[in-house]
């Protein structure tokens, strides 16, 4: 599942225990194990973009 945060960037949770936290090596998620998704993380790229085109903001 995809957060926003207060400022409105998107932030990729897990869609089991909804912790925010995952390994970005295995695409697990830290807190039960559980494995993110190609698509959950996707689908969070692509939010991820649009909120970079929306604000201007490119790290
Ligand atoms: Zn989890």
């Amino acid at each position: 599942m995809i957060f926003y945060n207060p400022s409105g960037a998107p932030e990729l949770a897990c869609n089991y225990c909804g912790c925010r936290w995952y390994d970005r090596l295995t695409n697990t998620c830290y807190e039960c194990g559980e494995e993110v998704s190609e698509e959950d993380i996707a689908e969070y790229q692509a939010a991820l973009e649009e909120f970079y085109a929306r604000t201007g903001i490119r790290p």
